[in-house]
């Protein structure tokens, strides 16, 4: 069967989700979102889901303050009901060498306009009691930040597309997009056919694969990371603030009454999202745990819970991809967020929006995510690696 659409959006994480939202919003009607699999079932539904904005350049920093918003008034600026987000402040921790970083860091956050500020080894206890904390070390604290539902964000911003007329087919992979005269022509699914002007790519993790049946070769990488849950021994530690420590290679925050959820960005490889292990490697928890245990002492007390392995989209300088293929009419690329681009979503939403329709983003300034800047050597520069905070 063919169909006539204005635009189709490739992947239903919540990248999809949100620019398909933000494109009906801007009026675009007979718009179709393609999912593979299930709404979230990429790396959106495996997410930690922590909202910071710890970031060391504008670009970054400032599209999790955009968004940061919907995360607190979700039910106001989209009209659906809100996802949950839990605020437990955020706590970034830097030793001796990363001390001028982390400055530098904050600094940037505050030009965005970012509620964040240093602190010293008093406030930082009282802020984490608990915490094994040295005055070698450097503190950045967010008092508003927390962690959110990515599912559930994705699943809202789908209903709300819905309400305005966006349509959403699951289970329906796209083999192919058809181009004629250097144009988007259609997006072919095993069943149906889309002819379309518009096709906005979104396939996370898969990115890499599907992009070269177009012969489009960018520097994206499916790599491996993973979670652990830790349950606390309540009598010690009842709960704590969320977290980088750059020192020990982990970013940690509480799940539920009393868990605590820690990944780290140390031991990512290179694999096929068609065929990873999902499951958790015991020796690598062991790694985890030990280095936890070093900011955290009491956590060495703790009982494990479980783990799993998620896939981040990850580029050589760990920000996204956001922008128009060049040379060919119709066809966006929003991926590679290495491993932090929940928090994004919101406000990427509405800057591919933007860029679909107006040809350029002024919510946020989006031309450091062009994809030309791996072939003119134009990489972004970061502080640390954003893998290690999540
Ligand atoms: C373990 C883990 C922890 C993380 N922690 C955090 C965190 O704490 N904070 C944070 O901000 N970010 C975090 N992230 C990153 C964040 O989850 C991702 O950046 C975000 O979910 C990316 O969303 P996406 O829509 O781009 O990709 P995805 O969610 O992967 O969505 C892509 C979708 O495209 C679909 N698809 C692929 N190919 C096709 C095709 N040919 N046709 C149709 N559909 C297709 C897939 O099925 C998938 O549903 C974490 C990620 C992981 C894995």
């Amino acid at each position: 069967m063919t169909r006539n659409v204005n635009v189709a959006v490739i992947g239903g994480g919540v990248m999809g989700a949100s620019i398909l939202y933000n494109l009906s919003t801007k009026g675009i009607k007979d718009s179709v979102l393609l999912e593979r699999d299930t709404l979230g079932s990429g790396s959106t539904g495996r997410s930690s889901g922590l909202i910071r904005m710890h970031y060391s350049t504008k670009v970054n920093a400032e599209l999790s303050w955009k968004s940061f918003p919907y995360f607190l008034n979700f039910d106001e600026l989209i009209g659906q009901p809100k996802p949950q987000f839990i605020r437990t402040g955020f706590i970034a921790i830097a030793g001796p060498e990363s001390k001028e970083a982390l400055l530098n860091n904050v600094a940037i956050q505050q030009e965005v306009g970012i509620d964040t500020h240093i602190i010293d080894l008093k406030e930082a206890r009282e802020i984490a009691p608990g915490f094994h904390l040295t005055d070698e070390e450097s503190f950045a604290w967010e008092p508003q930040s927390g962690h959110g539902d990515p599912s559930g964000t994705a699943m809202a911003y789908i209903r709300g597309a819905e309400d305005l007329g966006a349509k959403v087919i699951l289970k329906s992979p796209v083999q192919k997009i058809e181009l004629k005269k250097n144009k988007v022509f259609a997006v072919h699914t095993e069943k149906e056919t889309f002819e379309t002007p518009i096709a906005v790519i979104a396939t996370g993790p898969w990115s890499s694969q599907f992009l070269s049946h177009l012969g489009i070769s960018l520097p994206l990488t499916a790599t491996r990371h993973e979670v652990f849950l830790i349950k606390r021994n309540d009598n010690l530690l009842s709960n704590h603030p969320s977290g980088a420590d750059m020192s020990n290679m982990t970013y940690f925050r509480p799940e539920g009454n009393d868990m605590t959820l820690v990944g780290n960005g140390n031991r990512e490889h290179i694999v096929d999202p068609e065929n990873y292990n999902p499951k958790p490697s015991m020796d690598y928890l062991e790694d985890v745990w030990l280095r936890l245990s070093k900011r955290i002492p009491s956590i060495a007390e703790g009982e494990y819970f479980t783990g799993y392995a998620g896939l981040y989209t990850s580029t050589p300088d760990t920000h996204p991809i956001l922008d128009q293929i060049d040379g060919i009419d119709g066809l966006y690329i929003c991926t590679g967020f290495s491993g932090h681009g929940f928090k994004l979503a919101p406000a990427v939403g509405v800057c591919m929006a933007e860029l679909i329709t107006e040809g350029h983003s002024s919510f946020v300034d989006i031309s450091s995510l062009k994809s030309s800047r791996f072939s003119e050597g134009k990489l972004n520069q970061i502080s640390y690696d954003f893998r290690v905070i999540g």
